[in-house]
């Protein structure tokens, strides 16, 4: 579960989160959609304290920090608690398939080799990568070494796994089969948060939707209600913008 109270958060005197509160029970599918810069990126790293939020309380699973008196041990422990899954994939160049997921294993997990290794074969079994064990990066494709990046973030088995615009960097075609794995794990029952601008998938995916803007949740409802009867003129806004584009034309067809 994550559960977020008044979080704050300004570079210099830009305020970027302006007061955020979010409650998502254990197992659930939470998507955030908004607008560039409107705060999505910042907040997924207050939850792990990759930014360290001026103000608000943050628990994940049973472990509760509050920005404001948080030590180095609590910041420890919290991150501990999550996984993340960048745009960019952030995997070690030098490492292979294998090598990027056991990492974490011995270096977070204290695992022994052996441990990790087989805990590493399990997951990329589940992304479908195990004929690519000793592959480096740059012998995959985009798509492929997302999965890469998702195998690493599930192997951790960690409380919740935040997703940042996981298949925003990829070439159209390598996009389904991104989103086919993280659906897959979604139903194992995992609490997820993702930010992403694929409404298809969001609409498929989620139990709830949230829409931010200008460092706010606007709006939070189930997909039904986020996509067909939006109450705030931004959203409303937002989703006629992202319409307009090829790819989620069932928003017109779901409109009616
Ligand atoms: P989003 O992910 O919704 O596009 P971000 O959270 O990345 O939004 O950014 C929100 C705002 O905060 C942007 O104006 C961005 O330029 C600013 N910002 C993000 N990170 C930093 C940083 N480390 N230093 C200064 N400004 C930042
Ligand atoms: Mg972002």
């Amino acid at each position: 579960m994550i559960y977020l109270h008044g979080i704050k958060k300004a570079f210099g005197n830009h305020e970027v989160l302006k007061g955020i509160n979010l409650t998502i029970e254990k197992g659930k599918v939470v998507t955030i959609l908004g607008p560039s810069g409107s705060g999505k990126t910042t907040l997924l790293r207050c939850i792990n304290f990759l930014e360290k939020p001026d103000e608000g309380i943050v628990q994940v699973g049973d472990v509760k920090v509050e920005a404001a008196k948080a030590n180095k041990k609590e910041i420890l422990s919290l991150r501990k608690q999550s996984a993340m899954v960048f745009q960019h994939y952030n995997l070690f160049a030098h490492k292979t398939v294998l090598g990027n997921v056991m990492e974490g294993l011995i270096v977070a997990k204290k695992m022994n080799k052996k441990e990790a290794r087989e805990r590493s074969e399990q997951v990329l079994e589940k992304v479908g990568l195990l004929d690519k064990l000793n592959y480096f990066p740059s012998q995959l494709s985009g798509g492929q070494q997302q999965r890469v990046g998702i195998a690493r973030a599930l192997a951790l088995n960690p409380e919740v796994i935040l997703f940042d615009e996981p298949t925003s960097a990829l070439d159209p075609e390598l996009v389904g089969e991104v989103l086919a794995v993280i659906k897959d794990i979604a139903d194992e029952g995992i609490t997820m948060l993702i930010v992403t601008h694929e409404m298809n998938f969001a609409r498929d995916v989620s139990d709830q939707v949230l829409f931010m803007d200008g460092g706010l949740i606007i709006e939070k409802g189930s997909p039904y209600e986020i996509f067909t009867k939006p109450k705030e003129e931004r959203t409303r806004k937002f989703l006629k913008r992202i319409s307009g584009e090829p790819s989620v034309s069932w928003l017109q067809e779901t409109a009616h």
